[in-house]
């Protein structure tokens, strides 16, 4: 079932999430109604809160872009936590969330992540490239955190601007697009 996309300046997006509980079926459908919607969206990564829900729930495919087959690459995470974070990259983001808005942001090179998986089983995923970027992304989103509170006082001012002007305006103007044609990380 695809979902809404919740954007920016819903509130929904700046709160913090809760743990999952238990990895029961409701969870499984709804990670699978995550991918569903990143996939309508062109998206490589969707959060929970992304879709209104308030649970730590990330899903991610860097597959269709890292891989020249286009191999789907899907990886649902719950309640992750970085077990470690080193070095440094700097990717051109864009957010589902976050209609119009691609920018550099620096980030941990690599990554460590524990997490269960949609059977409920503890894992480890290792997010170098674009992998490393998705995660911390996404698992801002689950703290409430997005790529505009990243970004300069001054930046964040204008953006905000920007998207007030373009609400007032919302039946006349066009759907999101993505101006370099970077697909939105979510
Ligand atoms: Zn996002």
């Amino acid at each position: 079932m695809l979902m809404k996309i919740v954007e920016y300046p819903s509130p929904i997006l700046k709160q913090s999430c809760n743990p999952v509980e238990s990895v029961n079926a409701d969870i499984r459908k709804l990670i699978s109604d995550m991918f569903e919607t990143m996939y309508a969206a062109n998206g490589v990564g969707l959060a929970a809160p992304q879709v209104g829900i308030q649970k730590n729930i990330v899903v991610i495919d860097v597959g269709r872009l890292e891989n020249e087959q286009t191999k789907p690459d899907p990886i649902a995470i719950i309640n992750p936590t970085f077990e470690s974070q080193e070095g440094k990259i700097t990717w051109e983001e864009g957010c589902l969330s976050l209609p119009e808005l691609i920018v550099p942001m620096e980030r941990s090179a690599k990554v460590i992540v524990n997490a269960l998986n949609a059977d409920g089983k503890a894992v480890k995923i290792l997010g170098e490239q674009l992998l490393a970027v998705a995660l911390q992304h996404e698992i801002d989103h689950l703290e409430g955190i997005l790529l505009v509170d990243r970004l300069s006082r001054l930046k964040r001012e204008l953006y905000r601007k920007k998207q007030s002007k373009r609400s007032t305006l919302e039946e006349t103007i066009a759907p999101p697009s993505n101006p370099v044609g970077k697909p939105y990380l979510g």
